[in-house]
């Protein structure tokens, strides 16, 4: 044991969460800090009565005041542990089947490194440190993900709330190879460019691939119409897998933009309709106008970005699912999505439900979507699970 760590005591009762190895604790569980701790040191986790629960990275100024790195007093939190924890975590993504360029090779608590996450595309990596601790080991951490893709461009896409939250300056840029320009990749045979620098996220729903590749499956002969459809993923897996006819609707004109020429790369016979407004808007005038589709997709932003919102964000998803099951033909189908983290499936599964009641239609529920594999969730980290969806079938 080494004395001159730094430490967090906790107050009595709050290690309980740790026991059972959940990683975050919170500044209200701390009683003391003791050893003048940095933010991002890592420090000593405490019980009340003095025994050893965790090490952490140290966060003063988030509500998470500390990520746990380890729950075992013999494991040392140094640079070969990192760099062996981000070597791990890429190896973990081979084999997975995934039939892209485009995949989440870190991802935050899943893989140990909390707050870290990476996707990669083709052969430029996009990385995102939210967190203090994985702030802290930003060097050694670019470095083994290099010594483990091979890949010699690395550019920084950390999301500007989430750092400020945790009192990190905000950061953007190149961090080896220079900014890029829009990168090529193929999903599932359909071709996308990604705008890294300056689309949402990383540039991309990487965690959609396997819907898209679901919405694919059954567009054949169906007329579709994809709402928030971003730069254009669900629409062209459809048109990839046949749809007869699409009409694409989001209120960023870049997104629509970059959709465009995404269909263009695809050399379809024919463009599709791609429309710039506000989806709830747009619904409603459809229906005004009789309009039906075969097969509808659903994937708003996050209406709860935390638990305050989440009575407004459940009014919000069942008016767009009330309105989508009325466009929808008998026999239509609807893949219905919500990444908000403070909706918990069953929560979602039972707006949706009361959208499907107050549309006075039937509708049976083929299957429940979920992120891909390269998307883990630790098991002892439920808030780790954000993205989740239903496919259902007007009757
Ligand atoms: N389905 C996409 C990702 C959707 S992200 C994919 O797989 O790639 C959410 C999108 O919704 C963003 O492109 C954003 O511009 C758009 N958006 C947000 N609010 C909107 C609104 N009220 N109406 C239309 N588009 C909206």
């Amino acid at each position: 044991m080494t004395r001159s760590e730094p430490a967090l005591v906790l107050r009595p009762g709050k290690e309980k969460s740790l026991l059972r190895r959940h990683p975050w604790i919170y500044a209200t569980a701390v009683a003391q800090v003791s050893g003048r701790p940095e933010p991002g040191d890592t420090v000593r986790v405490l019980g009340a009565d003095g025994r050893f629960l965790a090490r952490a990275a140290y966060s003063p100024a988030s509500a998470i005041r500390a990520r746990a790195w380890t729950f075992d007093e013999a494991e040392p939190v140094d640079a070969a542990t990192i760099a062996a924890r981000v070597a791990a975590a890429v190896a973990r993504r081979e084999g997975l089947g995934a039939e892209s360029d485009a995949l989440r090779l870190v991802f935050g608590e899943a893989d140990a490194l909390p707050g870290c996450v990476v996707d990669r595309y083709a052969d430029q990596l996009v990385v995102q440190f939210l967190a203090a601790g994985v702030e802290r080991w930003r060097d050694t951490i670019v470095e083994a993900l290099v010594a483990a893709t091979g890949c010699a461009s690395v550019y920084e896409r950390s999301d500007a709330a989430a750092r400020e939250r945790e009192g990190l300056p905000v950061r953007e840029g190149a961090l080896r190879g220079t900014a890029p320009a829009p990168v090529a990749i193929v999903e599932h045979g359909v071709r996308y460019r990604v705008d890294v620098v300056g689309g949402h996220k990383t540039g991309f729903y990487v965690d959609q691939r396997d819907n898209r590749a679901l919405v694919a499956r059954f567009a054949a002969g169906r007329r579709v119409l994809n709402c928030f459809c971003y730069t254009g993923g669900f629409t062209l897996a459809a048109r990839h897998g046949g749809a007869t006819e699409a009409t694409s609707i989001d209120s960023s004109a870049d997104a629509l933009a970059l959709a465009a020429d995404n269909e263009r790369d695809n050399g379809f016979a024919t463009p599709s309709t791609w429309l710039q407004a506000n989806v709830f808007d747009a619904l409603k005038a459809m229906l005004a106008e009789g309009r039906t589709f075969d097969l509808i997709v659903l994937d708003p932003p996050k209406f709860a970005p935390s638990a305050q919102h989440v009575e407004r964000a459940a009014r919000a998803y069942k008016e767009i699912n009330l309105k989508a099951l009325r466009l929808l033909a008998p026999g239509g189908l609807l893949f219905t999505f919500s990444c908000s983290g403070a909706i918990p499936v069953d929560l979602f599964q039972k707006i949706v439900a009361g959208a499907v009641f107050d549309a006075r239609v039937d509708a049976q529920m083929l299957r429940r979507l979920a992120a891909g594999l390269d998307h883990p969730m630790s098991m002892t980290h439920p808030e780790g699970e954000y993205l989740k969806g239903l496919l259902l079938r007007r009757m």
